[in-house]
């Protein structure tokens, strides 16, 4: 099970690298394997190019239960924050996806109602305020969003996207529905104004999502 769920993040890093949701080095996955033990990806190497042995175990403090010559990023402390927060969550996936992250530095709302399968997968989208990397700002900017639970993916201003889910190829999904909501919406603001799903729609929109989510 571990062997496999560590395939898996190689697997989802692969992809989140050649759909071009990270460049270089960027971009982070953690997957919860008991309620307090989390296997994350190491610091310092392209999540397109990782090997099984690479990834981490780590408690929900961040502390290494084996050893290892990798390190674990400074980001994961944002992923334990979201296990802390959200019981519900055992996976979770950051990165750099070009037209969700210009949504969290510009001025236009990324919380259109535009596509049905986005707002059922994605609920509302959470926008963090700036917060610096490495520090303890990064998973508190998060923390109301998550304790709302409003929705499975924040966008992380001037920086990136958060999403996360009961398990690792749904976060993962959720980091490409994010991103392909960010990418219709920015062509389609090119056209014009989009037209948006009418609220009493919308509504039923969310229903399913709670029969489907519990939430
Ligand atoms: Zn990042």
């Amino acid at each position: 099970m571990e062997k496999h769920l560590k395939e898996m993040i190689c697997e989802v890093g692969k992809r989140i690298y050649e759909n071009g949701l990270v460049a270089a080095n960027d971009g982070n996955i953690t997957v919860r394997i008991d309620k307090n033990v989390v296997l994350t990806t190491p610091t310092g190497v392209s999540k397109g190019y990782m090997t099984p042995e690479m990834i981490l175990k780590v408690d929900l403090e961040g502390n290494l239960l084996e050893k290892s010559e990798y390190k674990p990023s400074s980001e994961l402390k944002m992923h334990l924050r979201v296990y802390k927060l959200r019981p519900d969550v055992n996976a979770v996936v950051h990165a750099h996806p070009p037209y969700a992250t210009v949504f969290s530095f510009s001025d236009v709302d990324i919380n259109k109602p535009i596509l049905t399968e986005s707002t059922v997968l994605l609920g509302k989208i959470g926008i963090a305020p700036y917060a610096t990397p490495s520090t303890e700002e990064v998973p508190n900017s998060i923390e109301d969003f998550l304790i709302s639970k409003e929705g499975d993916a924040v966008l992380l201003s001037n920086h990136g996207a958060l999403t996360f889910a009961h398990d690792l190829m749904a976060a993962y999904f959720r980091m490409e529905s994010l991103e392909f909501h960010a990418k219709l919406l920015f062509i389609s603001l090119q056209l014009g104004t989009p037209k948006t799903i009418k609220e009493d729609k919308l509504k039923e929109l969310y229903q399913i999502r709670n029969n489907l989510f519990g939430m």
